[in-house]
């Protein structure tokens, strides 16, 4: 009897230990869910206002830099910092290169239109921001972001070049992640360009259990893909208000914890 008693309590500890092991509390700091904040294009918001605000409440983000961007080579002390404070510089390329041929896309210069590139130029951009990036912060893993969501230098995807670079990969559909359904380089986002208040609860409350992603561009006009500054303030508020139970980090870092949890 005692012997089978014994055996039942085995039992019930394995079951409730695989219960935990597949609960995403195991994957995210002990909490219930993981949030990260990424700003694309290395825009001077990012700095001046984007920065300030984070260090108030205590988050850390990704900042998905394009190393051509004037705000990026010009303040490299300033990104320097971000690094410092725990940021991820995330890698969004040299030169945003984009598929001019496509509907809306007139702005994209010649020498920058990935329908005329190849996967092996592709690669070199990768290659070079990566090394940028790692002369900068001292780091050896980071993430990526595609520019304007294009999968493709020519007619070939660039998608199996990824692993020797990333740990993953902020991807292009809308959605929240999943531990164990989630391609670590095709993370789904939500794309944050003109967001109202009202829309933040609900949109925190949807993403229970999961890991969303927020994409921000401009924050407080200084880019065509804008959310207001009042409105970025109110979503880092509501995060710091649900902290104990929303993980909020760098791409980087949920990645990392989600791949040593499987
Ligand atoms: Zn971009």
């Amino acid at each position: 009897m005692r012997k089978q008693g014994f055996l039942l309590l085995m039992l019930v500890l394995a079951a409730s230990f695989k219960l935990l092991a597949n609960e995403p509390t195991a994957v995210w700091q002990g909490k219930a869910s993981a949030v990260s904040l990424t700003y694309d294009d290395a825009l001077g918001s990012h700095l001046d206002t984007v920065a300030p605000q984070l260090q108030h409440y205590g988050f850390l983000a990704t900042f998905y830099v394009v190393i051509n961007s004037a705000h990026f080579y010009q303040r490299l002390e300033d990104w320097r910092k971000l690094a410092v404070a725990g940021h991820e510089l995330g890698n969004h390329t040299l030169f945003h290169p984009c598929n001019g041929k496509l509907p809306g896309r007139e702005w994209v210069r010649a020498e920058h239109d990935l329908s005329t590139w190849s996967v092996a130029r592709y690669q070199q951009e990768l290659q070079v921001a990566n090394t940028t990036l790692a002369a900068l912060d001292g780091r050896t893993q980071r993430t990526f972001a595609f520019p304007c969501g294009d999968l493709k230098a020519g007619e070939t995807s660039f998608l199996p070049l990824l692993p020797q670079y990333f740990i993953g990969a902020r991807g292009v559909e809308s959605g929240v992640n999943l531990p164990k359904q989630t391609d670590p380089y095709m993370l789904k986002l939500f794309d944050a360009t003109n967001l109202q208040i009202a829309q933040i609860g609900p949109l925190l409350d949807s993403a229970k259990g999961s890991y969303a992603i927020f994409m921000f561009h401009g924050v407080g006009g200084d880019h065509p893909l804008n959310t207001e500054l009042e409105v970025h303030q109110a979503l880092l508020a509501e995060l710091a208000r649900r902290q104990d139970s929303i993980w909020v980090a760098p791409v980087v870092e949920v990645l990392a914890s989600m791949a040593k949890a499987h």
